[in-house]
């Protein structure tokens, strides 16, 4: 994932990497291969450009790196030369952008103390390209150090990762992502919260359901919803349209089915009695309440089966604007 937004110098909102970084920066037994591992939009990639700046910076400044000087700017703009990025080309990183890298990496860093390469989501790669890197995982050129980043799902080969030194990363506290997102886009601390709770700690999710407005869509599609009496439907026309609206989303639509999820488990969660800390869609919570009026937990339940069942669909690249409108009709 790239993003426009500037790298702190420092890794934060990750105290348990930073700590682990900074102790291997400081006794330089720095391992060759690390895999930063956690959920997506954490600040994993942030975290390896700071750690390639404490490990290269010119004027550390109490043991981390200064942030200003040559060094530490060209790598927070993203224009060192030995500063390697790597992500999908697609779906996956292919064996050909490994072949590159070690051609690359067959000659010596331009002016880096530590040269870093960050291949990006690792968890995507297949076989082939994984088992085209395992010698360089294992020992890369002298002054050369590798960053994988990965999910934490079972998508890496094990052979990737016993090779690397894991540094684990954590869905970012509520509050941290809320800050962030309020400084960023100078929006207010209740639209901050709402984002950072839906996001579920996820910065990137957070700064992508800013940007796309689906948390808007997400509540005029409920408050749609919630209008109409199940049994004899009246008057549709506004259901239909949503259907359609949704249907053009195009390649967020999933996302906005992730929300959907999120709200239904959230209700679950809530008719449960299970804890507040949980909820992921604190900007409904009126509409929250008249939907737990209005659906048994059984109901909730069957809702889950019927949002799969349109997800299932929409991968099968049914049109989409009909899957919304069926499942719109199926939830109400
Ligand atoms: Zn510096």
């Amino acid at each position: 994932m790239s993003s426009a937004q500037p790298v702190p110098a420092i890794i934060s909102g990750q105290p348990k990497a930073a700590t682990l970084l900074a102790r291997s920066a400081g006794s330089d037994k720095i391992a060759h291969a690390y895999l930063f591992r956690g959920p997506d939009g954490v600040g994993k990639r942030d975290a390896a450009i700071a750690f390639a700046a404490r490990l290269n910076c010119d004027t550390l400044e109490n043991g981390a790196a200064c942030g200003h000087c040559p060094t530490c700017r060209k790598l927070f703009s993203g224009n060192h030369p030995d500063f390697i990025h790597i992500e999908p080309d697609g779906a996956a990183i292919k064996i050909g952008q490994i072949r590159e890298l070690k051609k690359a990496l067959s000659f010596p860093p331009l002016e880096a103390r530590h040269r870093v390469a960050l291949l990006a989501d690792v968890h995507t790669m297949r076989r082939e390209a994984a088992n085209s890197l395992l010698k360089t995982l294992e020992e890369p050129p002298a002054d050369t150090i590798l960053i994988l980043t990965g999910d934490e799902a079972g998508g890496i080969l094990p052979t990737i990762l016993s090779r690397c030194q894991v540094i684990p990363f954590f869905a970012l506290p509520y509050g941290h992502v809320a800050a962030t997102l309020a400084r960023e886009e100078e929006i207010g601390e209740d639209e901050a919260a709402a984002l950072a709770a839906a996001a579920e700690g996820s910065l990137g999710r957070a700064r992508m359901l800013h940007k796309s407005g689906l948390l808007a869509q997400r509540r005029t599609i409920i408050e749609t919803l919630l209008k109409y009496s199940a049994a004899a439907p009246k008057g549709v026309e506004p259901l239909l349209n949503l259907a359609e609206e949704s249907g053009a989303l195009k390649e967020t639509l999933p996302e906005l089915f992730d929300l959907l999820r999120l709200w239904l488990r959230d209700l679950v969660i809530t008719a449960i009695g299970g804890p507040a800390a949980l909820i992921g869609s604190r900007d409904l919570q009126p509409l929250s309440a008249s939907a737990l009026q209005r659906w048994s937990l059984p109901d909730l339940i069957e809702r889950f089966d019927l949002l799969a069942e349109a997800e299932k669909q929409l991968s099968r690249n049914c049109n989409r604007a009909l899957v919304c409108e069926v499942l719109f009709f199926a939830l109400l």
